[in-house]
């Protein structure tokens, strides 16, 4: 065969293998434009989004259950995860309000006193505040710059050290650092940024809100109504275990064999459980480092109710703050004429309950309480615990940025490939309820931009 030959027939044949594959192929079978990873708020509210302008999704939620770290556990009668938004809260309020949902306002009576028991005796109050450690952590941080905008916390490398060292600066000691380290909403003020609590602190001041509000009846009741109007597909039991990105499809595959096709992914799932997941996807090095090393603030909660109203016997204020493993023991009931008591154990004090069984965290929490506070004696039931560091479905409550984290964030939020992020995680502003709500109206700008 002669060259020339050879190029007329392969050019012949080429013409007309180039027009078989466009007329035979199959394109890629779509499940839907968008398929939106968990059910949480932020998922939730994206699809709430999209379905307003009409677009096509597929939610897939891990558990059998909607509403993520909004958890209203029916089988103790419980809130434990996320319930108190602010008014001025931007994106909740206005699903709040969509949703007609019914809203109890707790602001007066949520800071009620607090009795103390340390080094083995119960005080009815703080006798002086060098040694509470609420009150050291915040007025250090007073003292300390504050950020002039809501999304300043991941661009100011300067202020991002353990927030150890922050509260040392302004003339903590090591032994107060241990005190305040009981109660933080972090896992250890030694290893976290204190950028999580200059973030805090500017949400607080630039939301400024004036009201705490809870969900009357539950939070499941605001997630029922967002769940309730959606009108495509959202399935449950559909934990995701492999995602693929080609350039003209995703491919997500769950833990039950079945696989979903879509344009787009959009991940509301926080990065310890997507770290779990198998994935093919065009990250940056910023994005698989955040992916792989972020760390969720541990809590426990054990729940526990009263028979008899001990603290009216006692005089003694009902909450208690601890420096026992149970830590603080507080009331988180919502409404005002009812005490629903709940231990509530932050960070590496977690572990210390991980190992028990059931029965073991319910024989040692009442038999700690009572030593603690005699008048409950006798007169305790324990309901069950929420262990949110070993719930599978979270392995955490929420983000807590590490030294060197929050320079990750722009790049860790950035689509990858056919890949968008949403979720608490991956808020720019706002904490939270709030936070996840905005990370998907961000999102969803992405998408239909
Ligand atoms: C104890 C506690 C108290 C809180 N208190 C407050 C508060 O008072 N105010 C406030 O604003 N916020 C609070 N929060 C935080 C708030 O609840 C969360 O920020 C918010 O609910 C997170 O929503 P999200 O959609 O980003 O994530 P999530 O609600 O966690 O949703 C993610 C979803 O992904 C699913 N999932 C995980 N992995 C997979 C997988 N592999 N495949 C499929 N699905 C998967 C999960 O089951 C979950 O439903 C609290 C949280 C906790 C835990």
């Amino acid at each position: 065969m002669n060259r020339r030959y050879f190029i007329q027939k392969t050019s012949a044949a080429g013409i007309a293998f180039s027009l078989m594959p466009i007329a035979c192929a199959k394109a890629p079978k779509m499940d839907a434009e968008f398929i939106i990873l968990g059910g949480g708020l932020s998922g939730l509210y994206l699809a709430h989004l999209l379905e307003e302008v009409g677009k096509d999704y597929l939610l897939l939620e891990g558990s059998n259950r909607l509403g993520g770290r909004m958890f209203s556990r029916k089988d103790i009668n419980r809130e434990v995860g996320g319930r108190g938004i602010g008014d001025k809260y931007i994106e909740v309020m206005k699903l709040v309000k969509k949703f007609d949902t019914e809203m109890i306002d707790i602001t007066d009576y949520m800071r009620s006193p607090t009795a103390i028991y340390v080094d083995g005796t119960l005080h009815k109050e703080w006798t002086d505040n060098t040694t509470n450690p609420a009150y050291l952590q915040f007025m250090a941080l007073a003292k300390a710059p504050k950020l002039s905008a809501l999304d300043q916390w991941y661009q100011r490398p300067d202020l991002d050290e353990t927030y150890s060292t922050l509260l040392k600066r302004h003339g903590l000691t090591d032994e107060q650092i241990d005190l305040a380290n009981i109660s933080a909403n972090y896992n250890n003020l030694r290893e976290t940024s204190a950028i999580n609590a200059y973030h805090s602190a500017a949400f607080r001041q630039f939301n400024d809100s004036e009201r705490i509000l809870n969900f009357k009846g539950g939070s499941y009741k605001f997630i029922d109504a967002i769940v309730g109007s959606l009108k495509k597909t959202v399935l449950r039991n559909k934990m995701v275990t492999k995602i693929n990105d080609t350039k003209d499809k995703v491919t997500v595959w769950c833990e039950d064999g079945s696989s979903y096709n879509g344009k787009k992914v959009i991940s509301t799932l926080p990065f310890s459980t997507l770290r779990d997941v198998k994935m093919d996807v065009s990250f940056n090095s910023n994005q698989q480092k955040a992916i792989a090393e972020l760390p969720y603030t541990k809590i426990t909660q054990i729940h526990l109710t009263q028979t008899e109203a001990f603290w009216e016997q006692d005089q003694i204020p009902y909450d208690m703050w601890t420096d026992t493993p149970l830590e603080r023991i507080m009331n988180v009931s919502s409404n005002k004429d009812e005490k629903q008591m709940a231990c509530w154990v932050n960070g590496t004090g977690t572990a210390f309950f991980d190992k028990m069984s059931e029965k073991e965290i319910a024989d040692y929490t009442i038999k700690k309480i009572n030593e603690i506070r005699p008048s409950t004696t006798g007169k305790l039931e324990y309901l069950g615990t929420q262990d949110w560091g070993q719930y599978k479905y979270n392995k955490g409550a929420y983000v807590e940025f590490g030294v060197g984290h929050a320079s990750l964030f722009e790049d860790m939020i950035r689509p990858a490939g056919n890949m968008h992020f949403a979720g608490e995680h991956a808020a720019k502003k706002s904490r939270g309820m709030e936070g996840a709500a905005e990370s998907a109206r961000r999102v969803f700008n992405e998408l239909t931009s």
